[in-house]
């Protein structure tokens, strides 16, 4: 097979991390015979100070033409001077918008050679394995914003297609995975969460009833994310909640150096980015985690081109390195390889 990809390095670790997992994704393009095809483009503040534009219009090309988008990640402290509308953050969230990607994915799964750095005991996390789907591109983000002198408002609005769609790639992914689906919302308060939830039982009735779906009130979804994440396998919830959900879910696992996320348009349109940032702190030090990029690329395969064999091989190299011991200073301050010996020892597993 051929697999063309755009590869977005951006800034601060983001050319670190995407460089050693563009050498994985050769390594398993070798391995199970597949043509892999990069092509580079410049986004953030790398974009900014070669073009003055945080996402230039060739960036977007490139992104159109290739199968999918791997990216690093933007920002820092250099650009933070700049307004809004050239900030590297913008390039990303216009990169969003433009891709139309609608359903951001998250897969938090529990790695026992790491559960020393998750805040939780380890009790509570045993069996975690879940995947939060936000909606990505409308609701209170998006709505109708004003501001007063003595009054300010962001409106909340939700179309029924909207709702429909992130639905529908929450459904296949429980459909493949344990056939449970938990849609949280407001509904006891917000008009839009009663409609999410009238808009959700109705697909999930007429198109996927062998799928079990819940529904739960994000406040009391908030603490059982804490107290047994464990019985959650589809969270889907819109873009907010899903926002907030997202990011406390990302504490039980450890380092945010180990989480990917795919965003999922239609017809297979696909960005794929590990959760954290550009990390200035570490930057140019070879200090970065590359798990997150390199799951995000996995997920990639996974979703885009239907490789499953090759994501999980990519997921249990890296479960295997993590498991003896070779890690990364996020995860083991004091004794640690390099983002490039890390990837060493990923390849190595590889076989
Ligand atoms: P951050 O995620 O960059 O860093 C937070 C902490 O986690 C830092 O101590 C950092 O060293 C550590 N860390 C992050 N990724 C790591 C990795 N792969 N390996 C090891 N340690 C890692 O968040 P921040 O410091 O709040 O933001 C820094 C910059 O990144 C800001 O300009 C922010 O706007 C931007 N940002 C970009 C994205 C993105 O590109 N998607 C997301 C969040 C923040």
């Amino acid at each position: 097979m051929e697999l063309n990809m755009c590869v977005l390095p951006g800034d601060g670790i983001g050319p670190e991390v995407t460089e050693q997992t563009v050498r994985l994704l050769e390594v398993v393009g070798q391995k199970f015979h597949h043509k892999l095809n990069f092509d580079y483009g410049l986004i953030g503040g790398a974009a900014y100070d070669e073009t003055g534009q945080p996402l230039p219009d060739d960036t977007l090309d490139l992104c159109h033409n290739n199968d999918v988008t791997l990216l690093g990640a933007v920002g820092g402290p250099a650009w933070d001077h700049l307004p809004g509308d050239k900030r590297p953050e913008k390039g990303l969230l216009d990169l969003r918008q433009k891709l139309q990607v609608f359903a951001n994915l998250r897969p938090i799964r529990y790695i026992p050679a790491v559960s020393k750095s998750s805040p939780l005991k380890s009790e509570y996390l045993e069996g975690v394995d879940l995947l939060v789907v936000r909606e990505l591109t409308g609701g209170i983000y998006f709505g109708e914003k004003s501001k007063g002198i003595d009054k300010a408002s962001d409106l909340c609005a939700y179309q029924r297609h909207e709702i429909e769609r992130v639905i529908r790639v929450a459904a296949q992914m429980a459909k493949q995975r344990r056939g449970k689906l938990c849609s949280i919302d407001k509904a006891n308060v917000l008009e839009t969460s009663r409609f999410w939830r009238e808009v959700s039982n109705k697909i999930m009735t007429n198109e996927f009833p062998e799928i079990t779906l819940t529904h739960c009130l994000v406040d009391a979804a908030a603490a059982y994310l804490i107290q047994s994440a464990a019985q959650f396998d589809v969270i889907v919830t819109e873009n907010m909640f899903g926002d907030i959900l997202s990011d406390e879910a990302s504490v039980l696992c450890g380092s945010l150096g180990l989480l990917p996320s795919a965003s999922l348009g239609e017809g297979g349109v696909g960005l794929y980015e590990p959760v954290h940032g550009s990390a200035p702190d570490i930057a140019g030090k070879n200090l970065a985690n590359p798990s997150g990029t390199m799951l995000s690329a996995a997920l990639a395969l996974r979703y885009s081109y239907s490789l499953t064999e090759e994501a999980d091989a990519i997921d249990a190299a890296i479960d295997t390195v993590l498991q003896s011991g070779c890690m990364t200073k996020d995860l083991s301050p004091n004794d640690y390889v390099s983002t490039r010996e890390f990837t060493d020892a990923v390849i190595q597993a590889l076989g």
